[in-house]
């Protein structure tokens, strides 16, 4: 996959170099490229801001570095062109997904109060926001964003990190995860965990997933209950048949 960056910091993109995701742009797997939209400044102090028209507080960057600087990265318009936004649709795992499809994508962070609205109309395909607050700049979310996607691009994560059983995947919430050691400071791991019975492992964590993403997202927990009450029914159904149930 590959990504590039229109940012006022590029410098802030070096921790993307470490860790999984430094791993996978180190062995090829994504492409990040950051570059300075104060470079594709025309102004002789090599500006990049002004002041809104109409007043107000802060100031704006202006149309002309980001617009050259978005079109000297993508002269042929093939990257998928998000600005990061408090205005976009907000980031959930289902869109992470959906842009980790995408072989080319191009982030623009903006700063200050924001961007010229004119380049968001002719240069931007969506906006992006991770949640209703308010962030000094785009890098923040932009390397969240990343994050997220390259996680869902083939070989970042190791095959024993599935994406499958995580938080959101199948619309709930992680079950509680333990490690050695079996007790500790007398907290003892679920007897279920230790048995060995894998039937009885899976419907304990699916139980769990249930019962946090009942408590905690009851927002998530009324879309997926539908299904789950759709899947009890196929088990009373086969039950009643006489058949094996997949607990
Ligand atoms: N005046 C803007 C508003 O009220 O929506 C906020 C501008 S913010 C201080 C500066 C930049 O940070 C934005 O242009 C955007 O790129 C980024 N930003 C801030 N919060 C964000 C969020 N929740 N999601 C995505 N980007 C964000």
């Amino acid at each position: 996959m590959k990504i590039k960056v229109a940012t006022l910091f590029p410098e802030m993109f070096d921790c993307m170099h470490i860790g999984i995701i430094g791993r996978a742009i180190e062995n090829g797997l994504i492409e990040l490229d950051c570059v300075n939209v104060r470079d594709y400044s025309k102004d002789k102090h090599r500006k990049t801001d002004d002041c809104p028209f109409g007043g107000g507080a802060g100031m704006v960057m202006t149309v002309q570095p980001l617009h050259d600087c978005v079109n000297a990265l993508d002269p042929g318009r093939e990257y998928k062109r998000i600005y990061m936004s408090p205005r976009g649709e907000t980031l959930s795992q289902k869109k992470v997904v959906e842009l980790s499809k995408e072989q080319k994508l191009l982030f623009v962070c903006g700063s200050y109060e924001g961007v010229d609205e004119r380049f968001i109309e002719l240069d931007v395909d969506e906006e992006l926001s991770v949640g209703d607050y308010v962030l000094t700049g785009g890098e923040l979310p932009c390397m969240v964003t990343i994050n997220a996607i390259a996680r869902y691009v083939d070989g970042v994560l190791g095959s024993e990190q599935s994406v499958e059983e995580e938080s959101f995947a199948n619309g709930l919430l992680e079950y509680p995860q333990y490690t050695r050691p079996a007790v500790y400071e007398g907290l003892a791991v679920p007897e279920v965990l230790l048995s060995g019975n894998h039937a009885n492992v899976n419907k304990w964590r699916k139980e769990k997933q249930i019962e946090i993403t009942r408590d905690r997202r009851p927002d998530l927990y009324e879309k997926i209950r539908p299904l789950l009450e759709l899947e009890e029914a196929k088990k009373r159904k086969r039950k009643k048949k006489g058949g094996k149930s997949d607990e």
